[in-house]
């Protein structure tokens, strides 16, 4: 079922440190400092105005810090607020996001206790020298406990992952997404790492001991784990930050591969191997054709057409059209030429 989520963001709460590469002023916008009930009701009630139907799994999320790294006293006060409007059936349950060395066995049968139907936890890496590098203050073995316990309740679980973090690597990377991949979550987020005002990162960057990954080599490792994930059949659900306006004011990024629409440049990258794949393997080039999903024509056009202006450069061609339908399968392209198909899935490009 669609999932429709209603964020109210608790930037920097129950943050035991400071991670080096953390602004939630910045990431998540302007926030109050306590959530009062006027604010939440107002909040939920706005957004719920904006649901037409009923088919929709509406689930409420508390985003932008560690929920049960909170004050008890606290966490129940905002579960409350949240069952209230679960117990008049306008919302179905309550999604949290908080470090995985804040989750222990009678945490989560609190959070049940309250509708909590999904944890995503902020893993960030599991790599133990990059996590320490990034302040982050627990180890890869407290995403794996976290994400075993959360899953052996039954909860849905999600992973935050990021690249670029300092002293990453591909092959530390690739060793993150075999590793979160075998904990099987329900779900991943993925952005990369970015400079912000206020951070220690800034003051690592500024000194020359911190070099942020290029737009492209963010997006060649963002590929990779979205072949690899896909491969698992676990959903990648965003990538990239969302942005804020508090992000975009002057001087609050100071480096990094920032851009609003990370996501869409990295499934064009993923469209654009896909559609050279093809047409290497071909035969001559002549009438081309590609025939592909409605929801993935932008990703196989690239922004400003650029996929296809690179297409006709790279293989020589003059024309290319192109058909989108509703009953091509998302994530695969088809290429019609002189009469002849040829297709490829995403995950071809890996197996
Ligand atoms: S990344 Fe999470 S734990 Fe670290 S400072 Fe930010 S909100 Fe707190």
């Amino acid at each position: 079922m669609t999932c429709k989520i209603i964020p109210i963001f608790i930037p920097h709460q129950g943050c035991s440190n400071r991670c080096v590469f953390c602004n939630q002023y910045r990431t998540v916008g302007g926030q109050p400092e306590e959530i009062t009930e006027t604010f939440f009701e107002q909040t939920v009630s706005a957004h719920l105005r904006t649901l037409k139907h009923n088919g929709i799994r509406r689930q409420i999320a508390f985003y932008g810090g560690n929920f049960t790294g909170m004050d008890e006293a606290y966490q129940t006060k905002l579960l409350r607020m949240a069952n209230a409007f679960i117990q008049k059936g306008l919302l179905h349950s309550v999604r949290i996001s908080t470090r995985p060395d804040c989750i222990n066995s009678a945490q989560i049968d609190f959070l049940r206790s309250f509708h909590v139907a999904t944890v995503e936890i902020g893993a960030q890496s599991l790599s133990d020298d990059v996590l320490l590098l990034a302040g982050r203050g627990h180890s890869s073995a407290d995403v794996i406990r976290a994400t075993q316990q959360l899953r052996a309740k039954g909860m849905e679980t999600g992973l935050h992952l990021m690249v670029g973090l300092p002293g990453d690597n591909l092959m530390q990377f690739s060793s993150t997404i075999e590793k979160a991949i075998g904990l099987k979550p329900d779900m991943v987020r993925i952005h990369p790492t970015i400079v912000f005002q206020d951070t220690a990162l800034a003051q690592e960057y500024f000194r020359g001991a911190y070099k942020p990954l290029s737009m492209l080599d963010a997006i060649d490792y963002c590929k990779y784990a979205v072949l690899e994930f896909e491969k698992a059949h676990i959903p990648v659900i965003r990538l990239g930050l969302q942005t804020t306006p508090e992000m975009e004011a002057p001087g609050a990024i100071l480096a990094g591969p920032y851009h609003p629409a990370f996501g869409s440049l990295v499934q064009e990258a993923i469209f654009l191997d896909m559609a050279s794949k093809l047409l290497t393997s071909a035969q001559s080039r002549k009438e081309i054709a590609f025939h592909v999903s409605i929801k993935d024509e932008p990703n196989l056009r690239g922004h400003g057409n650029i996929n296809i202006k690179k297409l006709k450069e790279n293989f020589a061609l003059n024309k290319i059209d192109i058909y989108a339908n509703n009953d091509q399968e998302r994530g695969s392209l088809m290429l019609v030429m002189d009469g002849r198909t040829s297709r490829i899935n995403k995950c071809d490009l890996i197996c």
